[in-house]
């Protein structure tokens, strides 16, 4: 018979499970409140995808914060939060602990020097608070006690050593699919899916677009060269830069188009933004009659790209003088130009994408709260939501504003 007794639980009000972005925020807005906080971060360091974020630099937040940034079956869902916690409050918190920042296109805000400010900042923050941080824990079981006011009992492994903790409110702040090497993990689906909770059914997000047709050598040869185009797909439009990879397209149009793509879809792209190409293909032949069409298209754009497009849309024709071309062919040549559709044949997947769409259906949480509606005491901060935001800081946004909604009710 086994007589040893099992080691006592150790007590907090508050558990969050990740030390990510929304986590860390949680942690310290609950501790300032004065409850006892815990964070459990399974990996050797807190905040990687932060430290690993906007090139190193971390896109923190974005000047214009709209919910029309966020995608979500409940587009609704995450304006309480937004305007609970907004862009201006992380804005002031960063301001105050004097780390220098600048916008860059489209209002996004980045650190000048280092997102270690921004991880350090929270780090700082959580001290403060007397909020408790522990990395490499493993947990592996998640139960319910009733009678006790410590809804939650947390069995779990620390350095490989056996640990028992219980808590009133149990915080996933795990984050989502994306990248595994930083993180990304799926156990705050099973946490949602042991307790009841519908999932919206997951994609990877914000990331680059793979060919396997003939498209793959085409974007090949190009690997490297960048240019602004509009793209558009599932009623959105996007106007940034593409670039050509060894492997298909990417660049900040393709990740936010890959926002609203499905499997099968096709993808226009325009290469010539607010220029009607078939009409300025017709006035160039009137006015330069004996140019060769290549020539003129490379006043706009790579003569790399140029040459491509030469065997793809007009190879019988490459030494014609434009006065030769029909005006029909010139219209559809204009026309492929302002809408060249392409079909991917996937993305890259989680291994390389920002984020995660879906997640924990927003249906079955709090919006005011983010407690979970059918189970008191469990709350689902950041990624792991089915909320995703657009590139360009919303993502982050969207992890402090949700993490600091919970920490004032946990
Ligand atoms: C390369 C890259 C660059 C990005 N750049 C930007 C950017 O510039 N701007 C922007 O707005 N967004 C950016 N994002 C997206 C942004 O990083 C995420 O949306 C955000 O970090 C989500 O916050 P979170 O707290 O939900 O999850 P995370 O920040 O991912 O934190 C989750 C934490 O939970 C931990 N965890 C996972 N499983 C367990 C477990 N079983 N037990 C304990 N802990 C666990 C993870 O190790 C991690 O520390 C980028 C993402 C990537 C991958």
């Amino acid at each position: 018979m086994d007589h040893s007794v099992p080691p006592k639980a150790e007590h907090y009000d508050v558990i969050i499970l990740g030390a990510g972005a929304s986590g860390l925020l949680c942690a310290f807005t609950a501790a300032q409140r004065g409850r006892r906080v815990l964070v459990l971060e399974r990996a050797n360091k807190v905040g990687k995808k932060i430290l690993m974020s906007g090139g190193g630099r971390c896109n923190f937040t974005n000047n214009l914060v709209e919910p029309d940034n966020f995608i979500s079956q409940n587009p609704h869902f995450c304006k309480s939060a937004l305007k609970r916690y907004t862009q201006w409050d992380f804005i002031e918190l960063v301001e105050r602990h004097g780390i220098d920042y600048e916008e860059r296109k489209h209002s996004q805000l980045f650190c000048k020097d280092s997102a270690k400010d921004i991880v350090a900042m929270l780090l700082a923050e959580c001290e403060w608070a007397g909020a408790d941080i522990r990395t490499h824990c493993e947990v592996e079981s998640i139960a319910t006690q009733t009678g006790s006011a410590s809804r939650y009992r947390i069995q779990m492994q620390q350095n490989g050593q056996p640990c028992t903790l219980e808590c009133s409110s149990l915080v996933v702040a795990t984050g989502a699919l994306s990248v595994p090497t930083l993180g990304g993990s799926g156990i705050g689906y099973d946490i949602a899916r042991q307790f009841g909770l519908p999932l919206i059914e997951r994609q990877a997000g914000l990331v680059p677009f793979m060919f396997s047709d003939a498209m793959k050598p085409f974007c090949e040869r190009l690997s490297g060269l960048a240019l602004e185009i509009e793209v558009s797909c599932g009623g959105r439009a996007f106007t940034e830069n593409m670039l050509f990879t060894h492997r298909g397209i990417s660049g900040p149009a393709i990740l936010q188009i890959s926002n609203y793509w499905g499997p099968g879809d096709e993808v226009a792209i325009d290469l010539l933004p607010g220029v009607d190409a078939a009409n300025w293909l017709l006035q160039t032949k009137q006015q330069l009659p004996k140019s060769r069409l290549k020539t003129v298209l490379t006043q706009r754009l790579a003569k790399a790209l140029v040459s491509e497009l030469q065997v793809l849309w007009w190879a019988d024709q490459e030494d014609t003088a434009l006065a030769e071309f029909t005006d029909r062919k010139l219209s559809v040549i204009g026309e492929q130009l302002n809408r060249w559709l392409l079909k991917p044949s996937a993305t890259e997947g989680y291994r390389t994408a920002e984020v995660t769409l879906g997640g924990v259906a927003t249906d079955s949480i709090s919006s005011k709260t983010m407690e979970a509606k059918t189970q008191p005491g469990l709350y689902f901060i950041g990624e792991v939501l089915d909320v995703t935001g657009h590139l360009g800081g919303f993502n982050f946004q969207w992890a402090w504003s949700s993490g600091f909604t919970a920490g004032l009710v946990v």
